[in-house]
């Protein structure tokens, strides 16, 4: 089976260089900051699948993610057909959907400081 045609866009300088302003920006792994947890990102991940759309995969918008949470978020995605966890531009999860006795996701438990 054939590549995708956007996986050759992955091996870019572009995209390299893209991939390296989003990771200065967002050094640590989005998904685990959501359950307060540390991790450096390493991948720039899509927040919306770009599905091959030339558009999308170039313009974001992008997160910072580890491997483990990239590959986990990645394959809940694939088997559920859809996102799990969304993210909103202020960087918190808008929608969360456990799925049997999962990991539940404390978002809210240590942050007492929302305000702007
Ligand atoms: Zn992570």
């Amino acid at each position: 089976m054939p590549l995708p045609h956007y996986k050759r866009w992955y091996k870019t300088a572009r995209w390299q260089a893209l991939r390296r302003r989003v990771l200065a920006e967002q050094p640590l792994c989005v998904m685990c900051e959501a359950i307060d947890r540390i991790d450096v990102a390493v991948i720039c991940d899509h927040i919306e699948p770009h599905r091959g759309d030339e558009a999308k995969f170039w313009t974001g918008p992008f997160q910072g993610l580890c491997k483990p949470c990239h590959d986990s978020a990645k394959q809940r995605m694939e088997k559920s057909g859809r996102p799990t966890l969304t993210f909103g531009t202020d960087g918190w999860p808008i929608e969360t959907r456990p799925r049997g006795g999962g990991r539940k996701l404390s978002l809210f438990g240590s942050q007492t400081d929302t305000g702007p």
